[in-house]
C-alpha cells in the first residue's frame, strides 16, 4: 500500500482545525509544505508536548507528508518564544539526516500566527488570495500532530489517540495523550474539577473555541484543549453571548473608529475584509450585497471582537450573521483581483500573544500544563464521535455487542465521498451506537 493510501486508511485529518482529511490535502503538488507548530491559541500546550515528547516521529512524519505532496521545500513553523523546542527540532532534523528536506522557520509570538494565511506569509512571504486556500499560493499547511499521525500511519497505526490539554482556572493543568473518545467530563475530573455547577468550558482555544452549553461530548481527532473558566469570567460571558444579543449591543454603540479593520489579520494581508463595514451594514440595515459579501473573507479568528474593538463590540459576530444570510441566498464573494500584497503597515499592527492574553483576562492562567501519563483504568469507556472530519460522515461498520480491538476500523469512507475512517481507540465491547457516537466499554 502506498503512503497516501496508508494515511487515508489511518483516518488522518487536520489535527488542529476543522478536520480536513489529510489524504486529500496531500494529493496536491506544492512548492512548500509548512508545519503549523505555532500553538496559536492562548494557553494551549498540545503542540509543545508533541514536539517535546516525539520530535523524531514529528520530523519523520513531516518528511513523509512532504514526499507524498511532492513538495520542494519543508518548513516547520515554531514561535521564537520556544527556543528550547527550536533547538530540539533542529537537532532531530540533523540526527535523522533530513537537513536537505526541511528547516525550522521562526514565527513571531503573535495572534493568530497559526492562521493558514498568516503562516504562509510569515514563512514564505507569499499571500494566499482572497477566498482561496494555501495551495493557491503553492503551499500546503499541516498541523504538528498531523505530521506525527502521518508517521504513525506509515507504520500502519491509525489515529486512535489525541494530545489534548486542560487549562485555565483548574487546580491541575495538564496535557496528555488520551484515547479518541475520552469523555470531556473525565478530562475535567483529571484536572481536579469537582464542582461542575459554576464552570464554563471552551472546547478549543479561548479565541476560536466554542463555549459548551453543557459539559458533555468527548475528545475528537481535532480537539486541542479545554479551557475552563468561571461562568462569570468576562471572557466566558462574552464568548457565550447570542448573535441576537450581540447584534443589539452593536447597533447602539459602534462609533466606526475602524480599529477592528486596521488590526484584522486578513485585512493586513491585503484582503478586502473590513469588519467596520459589516458593522455599518448591520447597524443601518444596508441592503448592498457588495458591502455584505466581504464578510465571507473573515476567518473568525476573533481578534476584532476580543481585542481590537475599544468598546467591546462584536464585529466577528456581525460577519457571522452576514455570512449565514449570504449562504442562505447562495451568494459568494468574487475577488476583483488576482494579485495580493500585504499592507506596508502590517509589521506595526501585529498583536503580541501576551497583550492578547492580558486583554482576555487570562494572564493568571498562562502557566505550564505539564505532560502526564494517564492510566487505562481512568478511562473505562470512550464515546467516539462518528463525524469528526470535514465532508461526509463515515459509514458505521460495527454493531452493538461487537467486540472490537484498539485500532480496528469502525467507520469507513462512504463510496466516492470526501471523508475519513474512524477506529476503535480502546479494545472492548460496543455498547451503544447513536447518530452521533459509538460507545465502547473497555474489556
Ligand atoms: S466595531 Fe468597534 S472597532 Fe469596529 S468600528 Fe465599531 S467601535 Fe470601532
Ligand atoms: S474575526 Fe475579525 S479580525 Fe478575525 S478575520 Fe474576521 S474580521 Fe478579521
Amino acid at each position: 500500500m502506498d503512503l497516501l493510501e496508508r494515511i487515508k486508511d489511518a483516518g488522518v485529518i487536520g489535527a488542529g482545525g476543522a478536520g480536513f482529511p489529510t489524504h486529500v490535502k496531500l494529493a496536491s503538488k506544492a512548492d512548500y509544505i509548512l508545519m503549523n507548530a505555532a500553538e496559536c491559541e492562548p494557553l494551549s500546550r498540545a503542540d509543545q508536548a508533541i514536539m517535546a515528547q516525539h520530535p523524531d516521529e514529528l520530523v519523520k512524519g513531516f518528511k513523509i507528508a512532504k514526499d507524498v505532496a511532492n513538495a520542494d521545500h519543508g518548513i516547520i513553523g515554531i514561535k521564537g518564544s520556544h527556543p528550547e523546542l527550536i533547538q530540539l527540532i533542529r537537532e532531530r532534523i540533523t540526527a535523522n539526516g533530513l537537513d536537505g528536506d526541511m528547516e525550522v522557520g521562526i514565527l513571531p509570538d503573535i495572534y493568530p500566527a497559526g492562521d493558514e494565511h498568516v503562516i504562509v506569509h510569515e514563512l514564505t512571504g507569499r499571500v494566499v488570495p482572497e477566498t482561496a486556500i494555501p495551495i493557491a499560493a503553492g503551499c500546503i499547511v499541516i498541523n504538528a500532530e498531523t505530521s506525527y499521525n502521518c508517521y504513525r500511519a506509515s507504520e500502519g497505526k491509525p489515529v486512535t489517540e489525541k494530545f489534548c490539554s486542560v487549562v485555565g482556572d483548574v487546580p491541575n493543568r495538564f496535557t496528555a495523550l488520551v484515547p479518541v473518545g475520552t469523555p470531556v467530563e473525565t478530562m475535567l475530573k483529571m484536572a481536579g474539577v469537582t464542582d461542575f455547577s459554576n464552570i464554563g468550558v471552551i472546547d478549543g482555544g479561548p479565541m476560536m473555541g466554542r463555549p459548551m452549553k453543557e459539559i458533555g461530548g468527548s475528545v475528537k481527532k481535532n480537539s486541542k484543549a479545554y479551557v475552563v473558566l468561571k461562568k462569570d469570567h468576562r471572557h466566558f460571558r462574552r464568548k457565550s453571548i447570542s448573535l441576537e444579543a450581540a447584534r443589539r449591543v452593536d447597533k447602539t454603540s459602534c462609533e466606526q473608529c475602524r480599529m477592528c479593520t486596521d488590526l484584522c489579520p486578513r485585512h493586513l494581508l491585503g484582503h478586502n475584509l473590513q469588519p467596520h463595514m459589516s458593522m455599518r451594514v448591520m447597524n443601518y440595515n444596508l441592503k448592498s450585497i457588495q458591502l455584505k459579501e466581504t464578510a465571507q473573507l473573515c476567518s473568525s479568528c476573533g481578534l476584532c471582537e476580543y481585542f481590537s474593538c475599544p468598546i467591546g463590540l462584536y464585529p466577528k459576530s456581525a460577519n457571522d450573521v452576514l455570512k449565514a444570510e449570504l449562504m442562505e441566498q447562495g451568494v459568494k464573494y468574487k475577488p476583483t483581483k488576482t494579485e495580493f500584497k500585504a499592507l506596508a503597515m502590517r509589521p506595526n499592527r501585529l498583536i503580541p500573544s501576551k497583550r492578547l492574553i492580558a486583554r482576555l483576562g487570562l494572564t493568571p492562567f498562562n502557566k505550564p500544563a505539564p505532560f502526564i501519563e494517564i492510566p487505562e483504568s481512568e478511562i473505562p469507556e470512550v464515546k467516539i464521535m462518528i463525524r469528526q472530519n470535514v465532508g461526509a460522515a463515515p459509514e458505521v461498520i460495527v454493531a452493538v455487542g461487537d467486540h472490537v480491538e484498539a485500532g480496528q476500523m469502525i467507520g469507513k469512507i462512504p463510496e466516492g465521498k470526501l471523508s475519513a475512517p474512524i477506529h476503535a481507540s480502546i479494545s472492548g465491547t460496543v455498547t451503544d451506537i447513536s447518530p452521533e457516537y459509538i460507545t465502547i466499554r473497555r474489556g
